[in-house]
């Protein structure tokens, strides 16, 4: 009998934990974890060459690629950190996936504003998940918490 595998991405242009997690997919047992981050094997790095107007907007491109990075429909369940910089770009970013989906994993800067972008993409219903800045640690221990279910047998 085969049971359905469970899709869970957890994604960050910052990155889980200490980088110990690769990016791609971790399977388990029925699960498959996908990791996308950024600063640790810096894929979705920029380059620092152009105009300026394309600088300050490389945060934002970097936000964009990481969401990107990962097919988020074909996801169960998706952790989506969301901070200060280039929070904005990956809320934007999760405006196709139905709100139940969706993990916010958030830390308290600007969070009136969040909360407004949140509600504007329509995922007001969305589950919050307060973090500390950067969301390493939550990450980290959210994935820790789901390899950990997969091997108990
Ligand atoms: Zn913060």
């Amino acid at each position: 009998m085969e049971q359905k595998t469970r899709r869970v991405a957890i994604v960050t242009y910052n990155r889980v934990g200490e980088g110990q997690f690769p990016n791609g997919v971790v399977k388990g047992d029925n699960l498959e974890v996908y990791f996308a981050q950024n600063g640790h094997l810096a894929k979705w790095t920029w380059s620092s060459e152009g105009t300026l107007e394309e600088q300050t907007s490389a945060r934002k491109y970097t936000a964009a690629s990481v969401v990107r990075s990962i097919d988020l429909s074909k996801m169960d369940e998706v952790y989506l950190y969301v901070g200060n910089n280039g929070g904005e770009e990956a809320i934007r970013q999760s405006a196709d996936l139905t709100s139940e989906k969706i993990n916010y994993v958030m830390c308290g800067c600007n969070q009136q504003y969040k909360r407004d972008l949140i509600r504007r993409v329509g995922n007001q219903d969305a589950k919050v998940i307060w973090c500390e800045c950067g969301g390493r640690e939550t990450l980290e221990n959210i994935a820790t918490q789901l390899l950990k279910d997969k091997k108990t047998n």
